[in-house]
């Protein structure tokens, strides 16, 4: 049996279940912390590791934030959940062709897996820029500040919440024998409110919410801009959605406790509302087909496949489609984007126009 699977029954037999926040929190951050879990050899790819083009148009984004923004020196570049390190990479030479932002910017990379935070260090020793990696984003040195956050909030856990005859109960993990099982507290957290259908679940992203309070709460003092991209809807919604990936496959959520990859879908609205209340000001959110389409993505694939081979052009075009592509297939749909910005800042590239002003 796996050390890690041993310790959480070990855990879980001593102090009886626990939730499925805190079962999400202990078996993400192990996961991390002993692999690299990315690319085709691994549990799950991200829009990054498909092709470059989607980190040279995120740094052309924010070129466009800092021009927008007055040019700020120093600037803070802060990546939440870097992975490879790939992103940042492409989104700085990209950013080369401004060198006056390189100059203002210092990268400040938030990561907590000691395994990835070495991946980051290979691929960006070569970049010039200046790196730091923190903990947490409360870590990163004040001033003004341009963020990207890819797939890094699924990975923070959430609170689930079923409705039941007796009100709203914390879902739990606890063991049946030896086996992993979900139950539920018995004393309900709250009454039910509205009439609801028993067995609907109401997920909670505690953690979620406290990173976009502290982001948007700088920016609204400092000034700045943040890209979120993330799988997600716009809620309110009422639905299970924990799930685990291994070797690019679903499996169940308790089934390999610190060896999948744990995640919960976004909720966007809950993440606006967040900016929202700390005065930042909101932009989209936008599909991310139609986001990278109004970034120039179809110009920038054309631009690379003038100058690559037969086969190197067939896989622009099929990262191009992967990126883009509407569907359960494509990531085009299923991904969507938020911008948080400086109140002052009233556009911002790619995205609608603000549906979501300050209004606290
Ligand atoms: N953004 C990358 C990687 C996504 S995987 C990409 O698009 O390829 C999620 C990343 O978030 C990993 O780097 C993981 O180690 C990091 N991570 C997960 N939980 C975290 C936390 N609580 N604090 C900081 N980083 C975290």
């Amino acid at each position: 049996m796996k050390p890690f699977a041993n310790t959480l029954r070990e855990l879980i037999a001593l102090e009886g279940p626990i939730t499925v926040e805190r079962y999400m929190s202990l078996c993400v951050r192990h996961y991390y912390a002993t692999r690299d879990p990315l690319g085709a050899g691994g549990d799950f790819t991200t829009a990054p590791e498909i092709s470059q083009m989607f980190g040279e148009l995120i740094g052309l984004w924010m070129l466009e934030a800092w021009s927008a923004m007055g040019r700020p020196h120093p600037c803070r570049l802060v990546e939440l959940g870097p992975g490879r390190g790939t992103l940042m990479a492409d989104l700085l030479r990209a950013t080369g062709l401004l060198p006056d932002f390189r100059a203002a910017a210092t990268v400040h990379l938030v990561e907590t897996s000691p395994a990835l935070r070495l991946r980051q260090q290979a691929a960006l020793a070569s970049s010039g820029a200046s790196l730091a990696w923190h903990d947490s984003l409360e870590d990163v040195p004040p001033g003004p500040l341009l963020l990207v956050a890819n797939e890094f909030f699924d990975a923070l856990p959430v609170r689930q919440l079923v409705a039941t005859e007796r009100g709203w109960c914390e879902r739990l993990v606890g063991l049946e024998d030896d086996r992993l099982i979900f139950g539920l507290r018995a004393e309900p957290e709250r009454p039910l409110g509205n009439p609801l259908r028993l067995g609907d679940v109401l997920e909670w992203p505690a953690a979620s919410v406290a990173v976009m309070q502290e982001l948007s709460g700088r920016i609204a003092r400092d000034g700045g801009a943040a890209l979120v991209i993330d799988y997600g809807y716009w809620g309110p919604a009422f639905g299970d959605t924990l799930q685990a990936l291994k070797a690019h496959a679903h499996v169940d959520p308790l089934e390999e406790p610190g060896d999948a990859d744990l995640t919960a879908h976004v909720d966007f609205q809950r993440l606006a509302q967040a900016a929202a209340e700390a005065k930042a000001r909101v932009h989209g959110p936008a599909a991310q087909g139609g986001f990278l389409a109004a970034l120039g993505i179809e110009a920038r694939a054309a631009a690379l496949k003038a100058r690559a081979t037969p086969a190197q052009a067939a896989e622009i075009d099929r990262a191009l489609h992967r990126l883009t592509e509407k569907g359960p297939k494509g990531m085009g749909e299923l991904f969507k984007v938020l911008a948080v910005t400086h109140g002052d800042l009233e556009a911002v590239p790619g995205l609608p126009a603000p549906s979501h002003p300050p209004t606290v």
